[in-house]
C-alpha cells in the first residue's frame, strides 16, 4: 500500500490528485490490473470528475453546500454532520482500470480528493493490484 499525504486549506475544498496517483501507478512498475484510491476519513471522499474547468469543482462544492447546509437541526454533537453526509454521499473511495501502465481515464477526468471539515492533514491510500 502507498500513502498520499495531503494538507487542506480551506473548510470544503477539492483537491486533484492525479498526477500523484499516476506517479505511484508509474513507480509500482504495473502494466496491468487496477489501481484503488481509498479515503479513510469520515469527512473527506474521493470522486473522478472533470479537470479541464476548474469552474466545475467550484459548481460541485456550492451545490454540495446547498444540498446539505452545514447549519441545520442535527443531532451528532460534534457539530460536522454536514461533512459526514457529503462524504458518504460521494464516498470513500474508486477504481480505476491500469492499461499499458496508464490509468484508463477518460480525456476530461481527474481524481479529487474532496475536504469537508478543513483545513486538516489528510491521508489517501493506494493499491495498484497487477491483472
Ligand atoms: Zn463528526
Amino acid at each position: 500500500m502507498q500513502i498520499i499525504e495531503l494538507e487542506t486549506s480551506k473548510h470544503s475544498e477539492i483537491l486533484d490528485i492525479t498526477e500523484r496517483v499516476d506517479s505511484i501507478v508509474q513507480k509500482s512498475g504495473i502494466k496491468e490490473g487496477i489501481c484503488i484510491v481509498f479515503c479513510p476519513h469520515t469527512t473527506a471522499a474521493i470522486t473522478i470528475n472533470e479537470n479541464a474547468d476548474p469552474s466545475v469543482k467550484k459548481d460541485m462544492i456550492n451545490s454540495l453546500e446547498t444540498l446539505i447546509p452545514w447549519t441545520n437541526d442535527y443531532a451528532h454533537i460534534e457539530g460536522n454532520s454536514a461533512a459526514h453526509i457529503k462524504s458518504a454521499m460521494i464516498g470513500s473511495s474508486r477504481t480505476i482500470i491500469v492499461k499499458d501502465g496508464h490509468l484508463m481515464l477518460g480525456t476530461w477526468q481527474g481524481i479529487f480528493f474532496i475536504e469537508f471539515d478543513g483545513p486538516r492533514k489528510r491521508e489517501v491510500y493506494m493499491e495498484v493490484v497487477p491483472k
